[in-house]
């Protein structure tokens, strides 16, 4: 049986590391990118397993790091099933007239510019080979908006448009584009809430819990398999129903 390979893009934490987790438990192989702190958590996951770990240090602001990406992934693999872009930062909550131009800066280099350059090299490597589905982690503020987070939601709206065209642009090459759009869920991003803010988004939240990292990787899963292979240019809203915190 010829193994499936996937990449990865911000893999060390969080849904990223727990994106790994599902590929691994699906039988991949998989690229992993990091860029600050240790692998150990990553190693961790293929310790004792048959899924190969390749891994390779990426600034996604650094156009350059990803282009460098897809040449060694192009050297050691020449062949890859899914890529995965997690990488994402958010500033503490503030109204748009008190926040300053590096913010803005740093905020769309990272979620933005750096999700259309790997779309666009992984769009490059997926044409050639007719052959590819590219999944984004959005933000359900990249649908809604989220009140002071404004350049955060107006980065991961972009996200989503990008995807939707990019999703036209490579159907006939057999290559698949789509989103998930989470809510809010436990990680390192949203650590800075306190028991009493996230009682409040349990409130306003349908299914009445904080979503998990393992809720985002399902999604995933589901978009990298087959059993998605209809759906292109969509945005899965992982979110238990929230639409606003
Ligand atoms: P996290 O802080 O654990 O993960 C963020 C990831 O981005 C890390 O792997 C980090 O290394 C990577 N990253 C940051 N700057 C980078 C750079 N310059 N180059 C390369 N990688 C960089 O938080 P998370 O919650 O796992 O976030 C993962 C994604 O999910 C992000 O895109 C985030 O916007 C999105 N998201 C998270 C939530 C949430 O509630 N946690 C909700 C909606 C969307």
């Amino acid at each position: 049986m010829i193994r499936k390979t996937a990449l990865v893009v911000g893999a060390t934490s969080g849904i990223g590391l727990e994106v790994v987790k599902k590929f691994v438990n699906n039988g991949y192989d998989v690229f992993a990118t990091y860029n600050k702190g240790d692998l150990c958590d990553l190693e961790d996951i293929f310790v004792g397993l048959d899924s190969k770990l390749y891994t390779c240090k990426v600034d996604v602001k650094n156009a350059q790091d990803i282009k460098n990406l897809f040449k060694k992934i192009e050297k050691d693999v020449d062949f890859l099933d899914c890529v995965v872009y997690c990488p994402g930062i958010s500033y503490d909550e503030k109204m748009l007239i008190d926040v300053d131009d590096e913010e803005i800066e740093e905020i769309l280099n990272v979620n933005l510019k750096g999700a259309i350059i790997a779309g666009r090299e992984a769009m490059r490597f997926f044409v050639k080979r007719k052959h590819g589905s590219i999944i984004f982690i959005s933000s359900i503020y990249g649908i809604y908006g989220g009140a002071c987070e404004s350049v955060y939601s107006a980065s991961k709206g972009g996200m989503i448009a990008l995807s939707k065209a990019m999703a036209q642009e490579c159907g006939a090459f057999n290559v698949r584009v789509n989103c998930v759009a989470p809510g809010f869920i436990d990680t390192k991003m949203t650590a800075k809430f306190n028991e009493e803010e996230r009682e409040r988004i349990i409130e306003s939240t349908p299914l009445k819990r904080l979503g998990r990292v393992d809720d985002v990787a399902n999604a995933v899963g589901f978009l990298a398999s087959e059993e998605s292979s209809f759906i292109t240019g969509q945005v899965i809203e992982v979110a238990g129903g929230a639409v606003k915190f």
